[in-house]
């Protein structure tokens, strides 16, 4: 089997109040370990065995429906909880604070697009911060489990954050309220780690 659930590199009640632990219990150790089974089902046998997940997500078209659903979803949370973390929050500093003040006008303004990209995504996705190819910071949205790595994305890029709206990823808490979760997650977001990411592209 080639991809492995990632260890939540926190517990679980790391991230309350803001995001409760039988939600990040049931998120990590269900939702996302489902996605890496089946992309694992879903590839067996296949030259795919062989590739990374950056390497297969930016092929998706190449590939059936379950590893785009699936892959996306290994890709995505892999990545999510990663840009979370206890004692986090506040806003970023150096050179990332100086690439979102020069894309976005002001660290409030990012925060205000991003966000309402999260809350007008319709039904199922997630929002992202993306490196593009002229290095050039941008917001976007991807439905379902598509992300902007993908070679069918509207906006391409290198996430260095993303915020999963599926429903699965607030509703215990927060029901209905997306806005009022994607209100709380900016208190959980690791900053440190969105701009070693950033590093990364640069
Ligand atoms: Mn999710």
């Amino acid at each position: 089997m080639p991809f492995t659930l990632p260890n939540l590199p926190y517990p679980f009640n790391a991230l309350e109040p803001h995001i409760d632990a039988r939600t990040m219990e049931i998120h990590h150790g269900k939702h996302h370990n489902a996605y890496v089974t089946n992309l694992n089902n879903a590839i067996a046998g296949t030259d795919a065995e062989k590739l990374t997940i950056e390497e297969i997500c930016k092929n998706i078209s190449k590939y059936p429906v379950a590893v785009r659903n699936n892959g996306g979803g290994h890709y995505n949370h892999s990545l999510f909880w990663t840009i979370m973390g206890p004692n986090a929050g506040g806003t970023p500093a150096g050179a990332l604070a100086d690439a979102i003040n020069a894309a976005f006008g002001s660290f409030d303004e990012f925060k205000n697009k991003f966000s309402a990209a999260a809350a007008g995504r319709f039904g199922s996705g997630w929002a992202w911060l993306i490196v593009d190819a002229g290095k050039k910071l941008q917001i976007t949205s991807t439905p379902n489990q598509d992300n902007p790595l993908m070679d069918v994305a509207e906006v391409k890029g290198t996430p260095i954050l993303g915020l999963d709206v599926w429903e699965h990823a607030y509703y215990l808490h927060y029901q209905n309220r997306r806005p009022d979760y994607i209100a709380a997650w900016w208190n959980v977001v690791n900053w440190n780690e969105v701009a070693k990411r950033f590093a990364q592209t640069q």
